[in-house]
């Protein structure tokens, strides 16, 4: 198949690249390098199957292809934030546009959601029916908000307009490529332990989070988008669940660092708690995570080790 990756020099979108291209589809990968790069995927640029497309998708565009995932999105809390009017352009606009590419091509579409579509969560673990707790003002709304409008903008051309839809909600996930300044969590703390750097625990680090390795990840998306029994939306991550002080305790003996902790303040709106109830994506993609967190980081630090 010809297949389309939106965000494709991502962190998620270039091990997707890197996984389609390896079943023998062509790939073109459509990004505006905001927090991607093109050493995600310069591995990629002399294979004859894949092609690099320095493109916004709010602004339209038109390619043959057989499949479309639209992964195109800051995913980390300070860069959505950054601009954060863009951020919802990019998620309603870009949805707006890869559905009415999908319309008109027949193409089916993949949309990466997040379990920010549940807020701060009052149910735990969150299953796929929990509408969830966002608030719609906040500094997280641009993304949560974008997110779950793309989804709605998915579910409504799929009902007036038969476009074959996929949705993935992904939780926490981590791995090689995710950039040293991305931010988020896992990458904070691995290049602060190497570094030597204090490590940052936001608020008393008591909230937790569900940490999936990238390749079981990956795996989730193929199984959902190639099969014909649902079409989302499903939860993909991993079912362990560990508080942030926990994480920071298993990095500092994986990277045997000297690293001491400290406090600084918890962000506005942080969920205090979260962790992907995956019974539908056992029951319909036969999918579980393999790769327990501590043999995932590993991974992880060996790739950043070589970056610093
Ligand atoms: P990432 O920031 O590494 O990748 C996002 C990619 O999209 C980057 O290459 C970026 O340059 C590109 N992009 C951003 N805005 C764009 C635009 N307007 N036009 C074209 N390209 C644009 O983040 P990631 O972790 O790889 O996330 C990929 C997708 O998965 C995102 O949609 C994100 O919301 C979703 N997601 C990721 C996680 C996670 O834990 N990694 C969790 C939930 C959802
Ligand atoms: N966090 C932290 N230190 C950091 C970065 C993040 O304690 O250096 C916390 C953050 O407040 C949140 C959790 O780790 O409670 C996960 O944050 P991340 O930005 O990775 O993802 P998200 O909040 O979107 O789940």
């Amino acid at each position: 198949m010809r297949i389309l990756v939106t965000g494709g020099a991502g962190f998620l979108g270039s091990h997707l690249c890197d996984k389609l291209l390896a079943q023998g589809h062509e790939v073109v990968c459509l990004d505006n390098l905001f927090t991607g790069s093109k050493a995600n995927v310069a591995h990629l640029m002399g294979n004859p199957n894949f092609e690099f497309v320095r493109h916004d998708i709010i602004d339209p565009f038109k390619y043959e292809v057989d499949q479309i995932y639209n992964l195109a999105c800051p995913a980390s809390p300070p860069h959505y934030q950054y601009n954060p009017i863009k951020t919802t352009k990019t998620s309603v606009m870009g949805a707006i546009n890869c559905l009415g590419l999908a319309k008109r091509i027949k193409a089916r579409v993949f949309q990466a959601s997040t379990s920010e579509v549940y807020g701060d969560p009052t149910v735990h673990p969150q299953p796929e029916s929990y509408w969830g707790n966002v608030n719609p003002i906040g500094r997280r709304s641009c993304y949560d908000e974008g997110k779950r409008c793309a989804e709605t903008l998915f579910f409504d051309y799929h009902r007036e307009n038969k476009v074959d839809i996929r949705i993935v909600r992904i939780f926490n996930t981590y791995g090689p490529r995710m950039h040293p300044n991305d931010g988020r969590v896992v990458s904070n703390f691995i290049v602060q332990a190497l570094k030597g750097e204090n490590i940052t625990i936001y608020g008393d680090g008591t909230q937790t989070r569900s940490f999936c390795y990238v390749d079981d990840l990956i795996e989730g998306f193929l199984r959902l988008m190639n099969q014909t029994q649902t079409v989302g939306p499903i939860n993909l991550g991993n079912p362990g669940e560990f508080t942030m002080l926990e994480l920071a305790e298993q990095v500092l003996k994986l990277t045997k660092s000297k690293s001491k902790l400290t406090h600084k303040p918890l962000p506005a709106d942080d969920p205090k708690q979260r962790r992907p109830d995956i019974t539908l994506a056992k029951k319909y993609l036969g999918w579980e995570p393999t790769i327990p967190l501590a043999e995932g980081l590993k991974k992880t630090i060996a790739y950043f080790k070589t970056k610093i």
